[in-house]
């Protein structure tokens, strides 16, 4: 049985994934790759074009319909572009300009931020399922997160809504590249964690300090998740 099916993309600061998915929210087909987070911006859509030629040498294509892409953040919603404060190579970058041009005209483009992305998700098929309100949060190497208020997913006019991780909760906190002090990310990120537990006495099982990926396999799929279900 054949059936419409959207394709997926999720640009973070550790790796770029793509999926093919249904209209049950199965993922159909999945593949990533590193994000090249030090190298220029040419490189990480170099990356995004290998995960999507994948993706388009699979069967599964032709039933592809649209395209949404969920990003780390900042976010220009609006405008297609990206800022992710993890992947410096990219600053204002028309992401959606560049994925039409990698798939050719035809199919629709959506942008929102990773954290509205995974609200969507856990809201439709995941931990917030039947709940009319909620904070999803995203925690790997940085922190985002999504709001679902009133049954609805609720991504403000830039597609930021709810983005927790860059609300400054120490007012003389250390300094965070997105130009803010004391961030939730500089403390809660998988990275920070990592970091503070290597300063802490943790090592990995080489005895070398800890990594976010020493953290992140801890949770299951690589990235913890946690949903907060307001009252
Ligand atoms: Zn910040």
């Amino acid at each position: 049985m054949t059936t419409d099916l959207v394709a997926a993309l999720d640009i973070g600061g550790t790796k770029i994934a793509g999926a093919l998915v249904d209209d049950s929210g199965a993922v159909r087909e999945r593949f990533q790759v590193p994000t090249p987070t030090r190298e220029p911006g040419e490189a990480v859509l170099a990356a995004v074009e290998e995960v999507f030629a994948a993706l388009v040498a699979t069967p599964g294509w032709a039933a592809v319909r649209g395209v949404g892409i969920g990003s780390a953040g900042p976010v220009d919603a609006a405008a297609g572009a990206v800022s992710p404060v993890n992947i410096p190579g990219w600053r204002g970058f028309p992401l959606v300009a560049a994925v039409r041009r990698t798939l050719g005209a035809g199919l629709p483009v959506t942008l929102v931020g990773d954290g509205a992305a995974i609200a969507a998700g856990e809201h439709w098929c995941g931990a917030a399922r039947g709940v009319d309100n909620a904070l999803c949060m995203v925690v790997s190497t940085g922190v985002g997160g999504g709001l679902v208020l009133d049954g609805r997913l609720r991504t403000g006019p830039s597609g930021n809504a709810g983005h927790i991780g860059h609300l400054c909760v120490e007012l003389d906190g250390e300094k965070c590249p997105c130009g803010g002090r004391g961030c939730v990310e500089g403390i809660a990120s998988g990275t920070a964690i990592a970091r503070w537990a290597g300063e802490h006495g943790l090592r990995a099982p080489d005895g070398g300090p800890p990594t976010a990926a020493h953290v992140a396999a801890a949770a299951r799929e690589g990235d913890a998740v946690a949903t907060v279900v307001l009252k």
